[in-house]
């Protein structure tokens, strides 16, 4: 006899509530696993020929992406030799030591290449090194700079290794949350490179970045990560609290408590406007993106952004 607590699907228990009722472990995991598919398909994240860099952490969402991409390509028959995993080692204490060796471990059990970029080597200094020094002559916070130098780090050596795509984790609360801090921040035009699948093939010196997590719940990717046994160690980063994004997260977990399907709600309306963004984005003073003066890489000025930070911490 189903009960409100039943599996949806069949009889079992069931171990989430989700929109369109309850879901048991073996439901939900191949729920979320054709979910998942189901995205890289429709957006075309991945082609045959595409060499894979996945932006790994050791997080519960990189290690779910680069489960399900193994996995994907398996089913597809494409050659495991086209994957490889990078992560950037930023430089925080008590936090990334712990993640790290649990993606090393990980990419060791699944037999993925592993390669580790660290700003140290890159930049001089540790993001707790260089955050205090930065910040007292400019105010900037944690996180605006490690995502600067992240995303330089990423691009930089995913394009060195060959890579034609960049798999991150990005669920949808990550993107939900973006989509709200670029409108509270009135940044709606950096919302033209958000979506399921970032810039084009021509814009060579970019490598496209695409999100196969992009309609999983954190919730549910939470789930999925602790059903499939994978060693994650869920501490958050020592700066994410004090962040812009954990005021907007706090309150839509808030309003998706109280209102369910906030979050996908946000998620399906960006989606609709997306490509009058985009079309405005293109419309507007594009200009090719040209080489920084100082190394060389991807810049929208003369000097990228990377490299302003650099010369930050030379001047103090
Ligand atoms: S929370 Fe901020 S500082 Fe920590 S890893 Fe994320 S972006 Fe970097
Ligand atoms: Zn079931
Ligand atoms: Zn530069």
């Amino acid at each position: 006899m189903s009960n409100q607590n039943s599996c949806s699907k069949c009889e079992k228990k069931g171990i989430i509530l989700l929109q369109h009722g309850a879901l048991c472990q073996n439901h939900f995991l191949s729920y979320f696993e054709e979910k998942v598919f189901k995205t890289i398909n429709k957006y075309n994240l991945l082609n045959r020929d595409d060499k894979i860099c996945i932006a790994a952490s050791g997080g519960k969402d990189s290690l779910t992406v680069l489960y399900l991409t193994k996995k994907y390509l398996e089913e597809k028959k494409i050659s495991k030799e086209n994957l490889f995993a990078l992560v950037i080692d930023e430089g925080i204490n008590n936090y990334r030591e712990h993640t790290l060796s649990d993606l090393k471990e990980f990419c060791n059990n699944y037999d993925i290449p592993l390669k580790v970029v660290t700003n140290k080597e890159e930049f001089g200094y540790t993001l707790d090194e260089a955050y205090p020094i930065i910040n007292k002559e400019t105010k900037k916070k944690p996180c605006n700079i490690c995502g600067v130098w992240r995303r330089y780090l990423l691009n930089k050596y995913a394009r060195q290794f060959g890579a034609t795509k960049i798999i991150t984790g990005h669920n949808l609360d990550d993107e939900a949350q973006a989509v709200l801090m670029n409108i509270f921040k009135a940044n709606t035009k950096l919302s033209a490179g958000l979506g399921p699948i970032s810039g084009t093939k021509e814009q060579d010196l970019f490598v496209q970045r695409v999100k196969p997590l992009y309609f999983c719940t954190e919730k549910e990717t939470r789930l999925y990560t602790v059903l499939k046994g994978f060693k994650v160690d869920f501490t958050e980063c020592p700066y994410a609290a004090d962040g812009f994004r954990a005021n907007i997260r706090d309150m839509l977990n808030d309003f998706e408590n109280k209102y369910k399907g906030t979050k996908q709600s946000i998620i399906n309306s960006f989606l609709a406007m997306l490509p009058l963004l985009k079309e405005q984005a293109r419309g507007e003073s594009y200009a090719p993106p040209t080489r920084c003066t100082i190394c060389t890489e991807p810049a929208n000025k003369d000097v990228c952004n990377a490299c302003v930070l650099k010369e930050e911490l030379k001047n103090a």
